[in-house]
């Protein structure tokens, strides 16, 4: 029998309580019946690829938002048994569910453990509760202690904690805190990315693209008036290095740019997209990469909940050239800091990687910007600091 190739899903939950300040995802707050009308919709679209992946063999599920966790257990339970009559998920499969405090049960947890949800992350962003108002989080910093003991109580023993630094008003010291205070807790993994304000966010009606006072929004909440400043750049650099210091002390590795874990709790899910491994996304507005091509599902709520089994739901389909691959496998692989491996490259497109790259990584080699040893190639700490500058020498 022919082995099975092996496949990621993606599902998108695209509800919240309510929309924070700095978000720019496909997600914002809806009554019971949009929620309910949207589940329909998508346990359709997931029996709809009943018979298109019997070759594939699911090795991750990641349950992202959003907040999945704002769905009641009898729903979640609903995606699940659709998933499971629809793909062949192996025992094995790490299974995720991103959850915020304030939205989770004792109950959601019982039904999660039964779909095998086996890995929790929980989206803190900050241990200070000012901070936290000032993201616009729904949340208390006690509420988040209280998730996670529930979690625990309940036998999750693989608990990724995220985390945003650059908040505005944040300081060196208040950050310090959060990730001592977070990494004294234990969980398993923890992200920490730097914040960016994005278009079509409050924080950028406030500060603007390059994080400058703009105009003033009369009639936002007053609590997010007033902004204090966004730390400058070598505050930013100096929490940057500070992170990894503080982190690698309580035990943990960074193996991706922004994010780190205890020995063996590397999150399978994010690897396989750096890795470009084939995944498929269900859902609003989800992207998947499927034998060499990406497409997305649309973002239009009416169209999708319309015909979510449908081909027109699946917009900007891109067939990926050589070139494209190559590309990808530069810059998401260099993510990872174990960076790259000459011999892989090799293997997967059959050419050196000095003949296609070979001036880049000369050039990059000599800013100080990568390393090569024992046929890896990996970043620096300088490297880090502007990989998207070392990214774009990348683009063919
Ligand atoms: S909870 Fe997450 S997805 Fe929802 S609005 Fe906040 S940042 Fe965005």
């Amino acid at each position: 029998m022919r082995e099975k190739k092996e496949l990621e899903l993606y599902v998108h939950i695209p509800f919240c309580i309510r929309k924070c300040a700095y978000c720019d995802f496909l997600s914002g707050p809806a009554d019971e019946n949009t929620r309910a009308s949207y589940v329909d919709a998508l346990v359709r679209e997931i029996l709809s690829n009943r018979d298109t992946f019997s070759d594939y063999r699911v090795s991750t599920v990641f349950l992202g938002g959003g907040t999945p966790s704002v769905l009641e257990g009898a729903q979640t339970a609903r995606i699940f048994h659709a998933l499971r009559e629809s793909f062949d998920i192996e025992k094995e499969a790490e299974i995720t569910i991103e959850a915020n405090p304030g939205t989770v049960t004792e109950d959601k947890l019982d039904v999660w453990k039964k779909c095998g949800i086996n890995r929790l992350s929980i989206g803190l962003q900050s241990a200070d509760d000012r901070e936290l108002a000032m993201l616009g989080r729904i949340h208390t910093y006690r509420e988040f202690l209280e998730t996670c003991e529930m979690a625990r109580q309940k036998d999750f023993f693989n608990i990724n904690v995220d985390l945003i630094s650059a908040i505005p008003g944040q300081t060196v010291q208040s950050w310090k805190r959060t990730l001592e205070t977070v990494a004294a807790l234990g969980p398993e993994h923890i992200s920490a990315y730097s914040l960016i304000i994005e278009e079509g966010t409050l924080f950028y009606e406030r500060y603007g693209e390059e994080g400058q006072y703009a105009k003033e929004t009369a009639g936002q909440e007053t609590r997010l008036r007033n902004l204090p400043p966004l730390p400058d750049e070598e505050e930013d650099r100096l929490i940057y290095s500070m992170t990894r210091e503080i982190l690698k002390d309580y035990g943990y590795h960074r193996y991706e740019i922004s994010n780190y874990a205890r020995e063996g709790y590397e999150c399978r899910h994010n690897l396989g997209y750096w890795e470009r491994k084939e995944y498929l996304g269900l859902g609003l507005g989800s992207s998947s990469l499927v034998g060499e091509k990406r497409f997305h599902n649309t973002a239009d709520m009416k169209k999708y909940m319309q015909a979510p089994a449908s081909a027109e739901i699946r917009e900007e389909i891109q067939e990926l050239s050589v070139q494209d691959r190559m590309e990808e496998y530069m810059f998401l692989g260099l993510r990872k800091m174990e960076g790259i491996s000459a011999a892989d490259f090799a293997r997967t497109f059959q050419t050196d990687i000095d003949a296609v790259y070979g001036e880049q990584l000369r050039k990059l080699r000599e800013e100080g910007l990568l390393e090569r040893e024992n046929g890896r190639i990996c970043l620096t700490d300088r490297g880090i600091d502007i990989s998207n500058y070392v990214f774009s020498e990348f683009i063919l």
